[in-house]
């Protein structure tokens, strides 16, 4: 097994020109971010005002088909805002696959409500929605217009599904149960600028939904994140709320509610201008990248690569390897992998296994357990077109 991995290792770093140590997500720039950004510095407005964040809205709202795009400093604060104006509050309970990055969950903390994991499917890794309608039959009582989970007397207000590493969950089906059960869809497309479902972009289905822009995401601010709604009032509050509720005025510091402090600094921006021009490019390459690792898996017994559904179009954001467990060991693949400076990580640890989220509500999450002991995420970086030393 050693041998083997070792072999796939060293194809890998071909793909990658040979590379000594290949990171399995860097950004990609070019002369148009330090165009942006160097102008971002010379008018001085780097931080809370200035044209940038005017613009990379306009642009988000573009791109993703929505009415509008709010920018804010990270992916877990716009999630944090997205929950907030979607009404989610304090002991309310909301859905959310178990296996997700941590920031799906703390945003539900923030608002001292509680994550309720459901399972995923092994089709999209995003939540099961045949599955979630059985444990809502099961769990569930409609009360008074409000869907009560009858075990802990809390109110369920929302369903956060995620479009995991890119590829669309079944969303239809989701917003069917929200409309059966009075939920309330937000979106966490962090990992899904890029991604559709039927024709359409991930993130504008729900009533709001959240981007992210961190470092290690298909495309880059530096740090940021974005709300999109086509709800324009609920995009004005979103603004407002995350600019510390300030009443516009010409002078005076009036502040009518508690905000937040989550507007997208200027200078990130700027940056997020110039990757947003290059989003077609990164989502060619990383399909390309896709190819190849199809042509190098295709030989190898017991593995498989996570290959986008029917009913959508995945950006690829993070490619991903789904083992079988009678030919591979996923620590033993990792070891090898690793060792060898090809970098390699395992899929999140089922949510209600960490310790600030053990005693949350959870349906059964069989399928979530299977996957976490099976799934890989391999290098991802897109190979810029024509400059890789492979070929
Ligand atoms: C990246 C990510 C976030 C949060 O984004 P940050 O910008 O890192 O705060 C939220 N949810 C998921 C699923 C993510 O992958």
């Amino acid at each position: 097994m050693t041998k083997q991995w070792q072999e796939i290792t060293h194809n890998i770093k071909a793909i990658y020109g040979n590379k000594d140590i290949v990171l399995l997500h860097e950004p990609t720039f070019s002369e148009t971010e330090i165009e942006y950004v160097t102008d971002c510095i010379r008018t001085g407005w780097v931080s809370s005002v200035g044209k940038y964040v005017d613009e990379f809205e306009k642009r988000l709202a573009e791109y993703t088909g929505v009415k509008r795009a709010v920018a804010v400093v990270n992916g877990t604060a716009a999630l944090h805002i997205a929950l907030k104006i979607a009404g989610v509050q304090a002991n309310d309970e909301v859905f959310m696959p178990a296996l997700t990055f941590i920031a799906t969950a703390n945003a539900v903390s923030y608002l001292q409500a509680l994550p309720h994991f459901v399972d995923v499917t092994e089709q999209t890794m995003g939540i099961d929605p045949v599955k979630l309608e059985e444990h809502i039959r099961e769990i569930g009582e409609i009360n008074n217009g409000h869907l009560i989970n009858k075990w802990t007397g809390r109110i369920i207000r929302a369903i956060v599904p995620m479009h995991t590493f890119g590829h669309p969950v079944d969303i239809d089906a989701l917003i069917d149960i929200c409309k059966r059960y009075n939920l309330v869809l937000v979106e966490d497309a962090a990992e899904s600028l890029g991604s559709y479902y039927k024709g359409k972009h991930t993130g504008g289905f729900g009533l709001v939904g959240a981007l992210s822009f961190n470092g290690n995401k298909i495309m880059t601010t530096g740090g940021g994140g974005a709300i999109l709604t086509n709800d324009e009032q609920l995009a004005d509050y979103a603004k407002y709320i995350t600019t510390t509720a300030k009443i516009p005025h010409r002078w005076e510091y009036r502040h009518d509610e508690i905000g937040f402090n989550y507007r997208m600094p200027n200078i990130n921006a700027a940056l997020g201008c110039a990757q947003i021009e290059k989003m077609n490019d990164f989502l060619t390459e990383k399909r390309q990248l896709t190819q190849k690792y199809q042509t190098l898996f295709e030989q190898i017994d017991g593995v498989d690569l996570f290959i986008e559904p029917t009913f959508g179009t995945s950006n690829y954001w993070l490619q991903t390897i789904i083992l079988d467990l009678d030919k591979h060991n996923r620590d033993d693949v990792l070891d090898v992998l690793n060792k060898n400076g090809t970098m390699a990580r395992p899929i999140w640890t089922p949510m209600d296994e960490l310790i600030p989220y053990m005693d949350c509500p959870k349906g059964d999450l069989s399928v979530t357990y299977e996957l976490n002991k099976r799934v890989i995420n391999i290098p991802s970086t897109p190979i810029r077109v024509g400059k890789s030393t492979h070929e």
